[in-house]
């Protein structure tokens, strides 16, 4: 690392240069970082040597999915660990990649890589569970038809994190913290195109005299910044995980599989998601007016009420309805289900599985009513069970509800509307632990958790998945607690080859940021795929690009062209009278979560598009207001976001247009499709809602998008064909030669 200054009025410019430069503290980064150090180590240079070399630039190290969300046991899937259990590498490379859209080659390495990077965090103290014979133990996840998922508890990823910090820490490798991104730097033209490094704001500069800006220059560069939590409204992604996707395709970068982001149930409150055990407690699940009152058991059935304007309990109403699930136990073991069938699946819908029940929560939204999960009773379909005062919730109920049939089924009232004939009546049975499915029951029966309440259950299985609210100011024995369908991942992100390189030569992409998942992906297979994605950056930019320092001189001029344009960027971002920053993005995620989300129809995305290059050409005319001077940094988020708003809307025009129907965590609305309910609306139409089914024919190909502002629509679209795994199994020898000469690395495809 070199340093130096260059200082103006207003601001102090630092020049550092380093061997690599990675964005991002989460777990991705942190990881590549260790394994760069380590892999430098090896090729004989010192500790000091190794540290000097690499520098992790991060908006925030308490910031970012790895550091703040999680789920009740937030989930690592690696290939199986159990003794009895044989696994391969194919085969898990085969779950990674069977529901279409995801390379070969990338699920391949995922899987090899699998069990070296599951134990090197076990090296670095993750403190994943073994029994006493030292075997990991595994869980079924999402996805997932072995058990190949394990946990460290609610915040795995956190652990993650923080234990490979710790790692850094002791290598004296320097984490730069407080490094808002504002540009990647690029140098040359065509093929010769790389990124130079990365421009920040020093936040922690807004209040002195002189901003300070930071140029982190880097022979190579690892984008690991995360996904774009901040797109959206409806997120359970942490506040602040913004990402740096607009500026990633500003320098070039491409995208893949932008359209496939995972969405699910999660509680809004405190962001968290209400995977695993909080469902498979099989709390009630009900719905309120915007005030807290007018309680529905909505899942039981949809309100008929002909006398529209008033409010008429559900009690009254339920038995002439027509029921979206035929009897307590289906529902129930539904609930249950959406433990590990978490993402809303559009597949897992008709005849009563278990994505419905994201679906009617997202209806019950529509009509401007508020979701809640009740631990202290059983799922019902009757009478109101919480009071809200202005001291907050109280339980009408006793607790207990648990085994014994109750009376809570209405009996029908004269004059209301007759059921709807082809569809199923609504649960008439109170809820009977021990009716429930066998699948259902046998897990609750082996986990010692048949206990009379949900809240009892969840204590059974997972205590400190109680604890992770009580730290977050919600009690779940005294409170409901509000939960949506969330934006929760994005499957998709920018094209890598097998060793995480992005088109662009010496920059890499790993972690979230990386495209490499296809339509679905197991639950947990993201953490680890951002540690295998380290590893093999890392592997490859030591033994391939060396461990030097750059040299830009002959950029010079080019560089400082670039830092020109971006302080003149600046300075419109305090231009009197335009928009406002902050503005600015709610309209955008308010766009993406109507437009882009797990609902979706043509005509309302392209408008959606539309809008969206509108908004961005506005912001690059006008510039944006910012006020104070935190807001500078606000209104570099918003036109970055603005721009990736518009690269993810461009795909899911594009994927709509080529007729892909609903597939992995989005479902498609179509006039000649699938009706699922009468009572279910599509809410951008306020129509019945009617799904067009997946066109499996599109699973050989990813969508890539690539930044062009000479388009109408900023961005062209392309569709590639799937890469194979490799399959050319060399004898010892041969393979060994290949090593020892590097010409493993020269295999390569972009
Ligand atoms: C609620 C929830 C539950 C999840 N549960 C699971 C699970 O059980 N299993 C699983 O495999 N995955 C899960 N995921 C996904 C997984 O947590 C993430 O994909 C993963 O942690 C991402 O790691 P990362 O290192 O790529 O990015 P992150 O951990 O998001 O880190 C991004 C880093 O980039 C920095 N950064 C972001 N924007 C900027 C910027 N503009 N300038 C500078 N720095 C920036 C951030 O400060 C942060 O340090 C879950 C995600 C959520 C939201």
């Amino acid at each position: 690392m070199d340093v130096e200054n260059k200082q103006t009025a207003n601001q102090t410019i630092t020049f550092h240069r380093y061997n690599t430069v990675i964005v991002g503290s989460g777990a991705a980064g942190m990881n590549c970082a260790v394994h760069l150090y380590e892999f430098m180590r090896q090729k004989g240079f010192s500790r000091k040597e190794s540290a000097e070399r690499i520098v992790v630039v991060t908006r925030g190290l308490a910031l970012g999915a790895s550091r703040m969300s999680g789920s009740d046991k937030q989930t690592y899937y690696k290939m199986g660990t159990s003794p009895a259990v044989p696994d391969s590498a194919e085969d898990f490379a085969g779950t990674l990649s069977n529901a279409g859209c995801c390379h070969g080659d990338l699920a391949l390495a995922e899987a090899i890589g699998s069990l070296r990077e599951f134990y090197h965090l076990v090296q670095a103290s993750v403190p994943f569970p073994t029994d006493s014979m030292g075997s990991f133990v595994g869980y079924k996840t999402d996805n997932d038809p072995f058990e190949r998922a394990t946990s460290a508890g609610p915040k795995t990823s956190k652990f993650m994190s923080e234990c490979l910090q710790r790692q850094l820490e002791r290598y004296g490798v320097e984490i730069a913290d407080n490094q808002e991104v504002a540009h990647l730097l690029t140098v040359g033209a065509g093929k010769s195109r790389r990124i130079a490094g990365v421009v920040t704001v020093d936040s922690k500069s807004l209040y002195r005299v002189r901003l300070r800006i930071n140029v982190y220059l880097g022979a190579n560069i690892v984008l690991a910044a995360g996904g774009p939590g901040e797109l959206y409204q409806t997120s359970v992604y942490p506040k602040g995980q913004v990402g740096i996707h607009g500026l990633a395709f500003k320098a070039g970068l491409v995208g893949e599989n932008l359209t496939e982001s995972q969405f699910g149930l999660a509680s809004t409150k405190f962001r968290w998601n209400v995977s695993g055990t909080y469902m498979q407690a099989i709390p009630r699940i009900f719905s309120t007016d915007a005030g807290g009152g007018d309680e529905r058991d909505f899942l039981a059935g949809p309100v008929r009420n002909s006398d529209k304007g008033n409010t008429v309990p559900q009690k009254a109403n339920i038995s002439n309805g027509a029921g979206y699930f035929p009897s307590m136990s289906k529902m129930a073991t539904n609930i249950f289900l959406k433990g590990y069938q978490w993402p809303f699946d559009p597949q897992r819908i008709e005849n009563q599985q278990s994505s419905l029940i994201d679906l009617l929560v997202f209806n019950e939204m529509q009509k401007g009513r508020h979701v809640f999960l009740d631990f202290l009773h059983n799922p019902s379909a009757g009478s109101p069970k919480w009071d809200v005062g202005h001291s907050g919730w109280q339980p009408q109920a006793q607790l207990g509800d648990g085994k014994a049939p109750s009376a809570e089924q209405p009996s029908p009232s004269p004059g209301d509307e007759a059921p709807l004939p082809h569809h199923t009546e609504p649960p008439t049975e109170a809820f009977n632990i021990e009716a429930l499915e066998p699948e259902a029951y046998q897990y609750l029966k082996r986990a010692g958790a048949l206990q009379d309440t949900p809240i009892d259950r969840l204590f059974a299985m997972n205590p400190p998945a109680i604890d992770i609210y009580k730290q977050n100011g919600i009690d779940l024995y005294a409170e409901p607690l509000e939960i949506a369908v969330c934006a929760q991942h994005n499957n998709g992100g920018f094209a890598v080859n097998k060793w995480w390189e992005s088109n662009i030569p010496g920059t890499f992409v790993i972690g979230e940021m990386a495209g490499t998942h296809g339509v679905k992906r197991p639950g947990g297979s993201a953490l680890n795929a951002g540690q295998v994605g380290g590893l093999r950056a890392a592997e490859y930019i030591v033994n391939v690009y060396g461990c030097e320092l750059p040299d830009y001189s002959d950029w010079e001029d080019e560089i400082t062209g670039q830092l020109d344009q971006l302080f003149a960027k600046f300075d419109k971002y305090r231009a009197v009278g335009s928009p406002m920053p902050k503005v600015m993005i709610q309209k955008i995620q308010n766009r993406m979560t109507l437009s882009a989300g797990h609902i979706r129809e043509l005509r309302t995305a392209r408008r959606a598009l539309k809008e969206a290059l509108e908004l961005y050409r506005l912001i690059q005319k006008n510039g944006l207001s910012a006020q104070g001077k935190r807001e500078l940094i606000w209104a570099i988020q918003a036109e970055h976001l603005a721009l990736t708003s518009i690269a993810y809307l461009k795909a899911i025009v594009e994927l709509l247009r080529q007729g892909s129907g609903s597939r992995g965590s989005h479902l498609v609305i179509a006039r000649d499709g699938v009706e699922i309910h009468p009572d279910i609306i599509a809410g951008a139409t306020g129509k019945v809602l009617k799904f067009k089914p997946e066109n499996p024919s599109l699973r050989d190909s990813v969508l890539r998008v690539e930044y062009d502002d000479s388009l109408p629509d900023m961005f062209r679209c392309e569709s590639v064909e799937l890469r194979a795994a490799p399959s050319d199994a060399k004898a010892f020898e041969p393979a060994w030669r290949d090593f020892r000469e590097g010409k493993i690395y020269r295999e390569n495809e972009r």
